[in-house]
């Protein structure tokens, strides 16, 4: 990082108002409770900031940010920060960046629904049932925002972002300028999407059906008394590696011994064999090492490749 253009960088957002702290904590952003110092944390919290953000980068700070020096967190439900921080700019949306949007009733597609991609999606779920909308249940089991679903095509309980997204606005942190990405835009795979970290997804629109609030309400509680039931609380980020198109991650990691296993501060769970557990005061090298322990032991023992679904943030990228 340029130290000199950054300090610029940031004097012209502070101007602005825009918020930025420089004492923070990777472990003060993510599930998991772990990560070092983080040197610019920008906390977006109004439309206005979102605009003066842009317009300081098109106007002169292009290329200020870029895909080693940018991280935008959501609740940080998927994302594991190095121990040694992160020397780099994380975007955060708050405030009215995270809240309900409008409501519209499209007569051939069923009901249009946007919200802020700061909200969290349990939350969401949750508004959905005074507004009788149903489909969207599942976001209630996943403890991201609107910006992390989309980015990540977050799914369970049998669907995934990609099909209830009708469009996701972005501000493009490189060059300031801005795009609405429609669903076929946005390449959506087994939890990934088109999106790179310059990309910073400020609302998203979703499509939903009529449901009454008793309908959506208990689905809400059957989802919720599932998870209760399968997973484990405590301090993770739900499923570490991607599940092989024939099999579950968790059977493999189960079928070759490694519920309990332990490194340090972090283990296998031995309610859920894809979920690492993280200690209080756990570490990235922790979790880090049991990760590559099962992939070695998995491929050793079944042939399967585990490839991860958390995302690594660190200044060795
Ligand atoms: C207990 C538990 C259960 C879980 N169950 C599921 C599950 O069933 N299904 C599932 O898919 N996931 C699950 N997850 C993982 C996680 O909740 C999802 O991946 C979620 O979509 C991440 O959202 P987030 O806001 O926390 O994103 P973060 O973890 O903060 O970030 C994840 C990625 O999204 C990007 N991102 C976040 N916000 C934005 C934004 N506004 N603009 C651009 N990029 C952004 C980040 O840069 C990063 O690359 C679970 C996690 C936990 C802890």
């Amino acid at each position: 990082m340029d130290s000199r253009t950054s300090t610029g960088f940031i004097q012209r957002l502070k101007s602005l108002n825009i918020k930025v702290d420089t004492d923070l904590l990777g472990s003060q952003f993510t599930t998991y409770r772990i990560g070092g110092p983080i040197s610019y944390c920008v906390r977006l919290r109004t439309d206005n900031d979102l605009l003066s953000l842009a317009e300081v980068i098109s106007n002169g700070y292009e290329d200020v940010l870029n895909q080693e020096n940018v991280c935008v967190v959501g609740n940080g439900s998927n994302l594991l920060i190095d121990d040694k921080g992160f020397n780099g700019y994380v975007f955060v949306l708050e405030n009215d960046l995270s809240q309900i949007g409008e409501v519209k009733h499209l007569p051939d597609l069923g009901i249009q629904v946007s919200a802020r991609a700061g909200l969290s999606l349990p939350m969401f779920a949750r508004k959905l049932v005074q507004h009788e909308i149903g489909g969207l249940e599942f976001f209630v089991g996943i403890p991201g925002t609107i910006g992390g679903a989309v980015a990540m095509n977050a799914g369970g309980h049998g669907k995934q972002t990609s099909e209830v997204l009708k469009s996701a606005k972005v501000l493009n942190l490189k060059t300031g300028s801005w795009k609405t990405y429609a669903t076929a835009e946005c390449n959506f795979r087994y939890r990934s999407s088109c999106f790179v970290r310059t990309d910073l997804i400020v609302s998203a629109e979703f499509i939903g059906e009529k449901k009454s609030s008793k309908e959506i309400k208990d689905s809400l509680d059957e989802i919720v008394a599932w998870r209760r039931e399968n997973q484990p609380g405590g301090r993770n980020v739900g499923s570490v590696f991607q599940n092989p198109s024939d099999i579950s991650a968790g059977a493999l990691i189960e079928k070759c011994g490694l519920k309990g296993f332990r490194i340090g501060s972090a283990s296998v769970s031995h309610k859920h064999a894809n979920f690492i557990q993280a200690e209080q005061d756990g570490k990235a090298k922790d979790v880090n090492e049991v990760i590559v322990h099962i992939q070695k032991v998995v491929f050793e023992t079944t042939g399967y490749e585990l490839k991860t679904e958390v995302r690594y943030i660190s200044n060795d990228e």
